[in-house]
């Protein structure tokens, strides 16, 4: 099976000089589930945006299933983008919300349609297709959101702190979902979170990064079963894992508390 996302050796320098990112090599496997976890400025969402061809490297390379990020196409494969905030049309209903990326790719509305209808029913929402954004709560957009990502049917999902704005309780639901999502659809997920329970919870391995410059320092495999039930969260291992990597972000931040902040 070949890689979904290789980086090689790509780094981001900014116009304004800003070194967003050192040299940075990953591969995540095609199915695996990866998690970058490191402080605010530590160039996650430049590295996310670079392996979703939305930003140039300054040096280096990004590839998807052994392709230039450019020619995703050529791939028969497509990926996703779900920012931190949902961005929703709030004139428009949850449906057309949902069918936006089907109606800019110009598909036929009876085929959309049924696309939506599924996305819908993937992240529980078929009852609320006719309601607008605003009548519905935080994780109910976000869960918009991912039915947006997930109606043009990817392989590979790109996440950037999706839950940050949620309350802990709906944070660690959507959580629990979305780990059924990607067992269910095969999908590959690259995550980004600023939270270490978050990142044990979730992951396959953990890309471990520190700020000033932006780097990666570390990565850790979380070795555990899925199905990750609540009983995970309140497990030895789990408190093991979370330990781990709260030293590792301590060591790669000089053992100053700002890393944990
Ligand atoms: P993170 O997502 O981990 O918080 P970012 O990738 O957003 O980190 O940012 C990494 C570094 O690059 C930060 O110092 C940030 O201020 C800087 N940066 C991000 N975007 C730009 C930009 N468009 N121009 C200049 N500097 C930027
Ligand atoms: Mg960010």
């Amino acid at each position: 099976m070949i890689p979904a996302v290789e980086v090689l050796s790509a780094e981001k320098t900014y116009p304004n000089g800003t070194r967003a990112l050192m040299p940075v090599n990953l591969t995540v496997q095609a199915g695996e589930f990866v998690t970058l976890l490191g402080p605010s400025g530590c160039g996650k969402s430049t590295l996310l945006k670079m392996v979703a061809g939305l930003l140039q490297p300054s040096d280096g390379r990004l590839l998807l299933w052994r392709k230039p990020v450019e020619q995703l196409q050529a791939t028969g494969r497509a990926l996703s983008f779900v920012f931190q905030e949902a961005t929703l049309m709030p004139w428009a209903r949850v449906q057309a919300n949902v069918r936006l990326p089907l109606d800019l790719a110009g598909m036929p509305r009876s085929e959309a349609d049924a696309r939506v209808a599924a996305a819908l029913q993937l992240v529980g929402l078929e009852k609320f297709a006719d309601n607008l954004p605003r009548e519905l709560s935080g994780g109910m957009q976000m869960r918009v959101s991912i039915a947006r990502g997930l109606v043009t049917q990817p392989t590979l999902l790109l996440m950037d702190e999706p839950f940050g704005a949620l309350d802990e309780i709906t944070r660690n639901r959507l959580d629990s979902d979305l780990l059924g999502l990607w067992g269910a659809q095969q999908l590959t997920v690259l995550f980004v979170t600023h939270s270490i329970h978050e990142a044990v919870y979730l992951s396959n391995r953990v890309v471990v990064m520190a700020a000033r410059p932006g780097r990666v320092v570390e990565e850790v495999v979380i070795d555990e079963p899925y199905p990750r039930g609540p009983d995970f969260r309140v497990s030895t291992a789990f408190s093991q894992y979370a330990k781990r990597l709260q030293d590792s972000l301590l060591r790669a931040s000089g053992g100053t508390e700002e890393a944990l902040a």
